[in-house]
């Protein structure tokens, strides 16, 4: 029996983690951990995550309070 997912990405010359991001963005889940993604296309934690991340890898200073993920912390707190 065949085991293997066959969609509309199986063909696709890309990695298979970038499969696996594109599948969750299709389903509206969280492209890191599959959780169901709120806005965006991550979940909360990992929208989080990735804007600390690039803050650090941008360095910068200021923090743009109207962000999503900062409106989605502070409804979330
Ligand atoms: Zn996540």
């Amino acid at each position: 029996m065949k085991r293997r997912i066959e969609d509309e990405f199986t063909h696709l010359k890309i990695s298979r983690q970038r499969k696996y991001q594109l599948r969750m963005q299709r389903d509206k889940r969280c492209t890191e951990c599959g959780e169901p993604a709120l806005e965006g296309s991550r979940c909360l934690k990992h929208l989080v995550k990735a804007r600390e991340r690039q803050r650090a890898k941008r360095g910068l200073k200021r923090r743009y309070r109207n962000t999503l993920s900062y409106r989605l912390e502070s409804l979330a707190a």
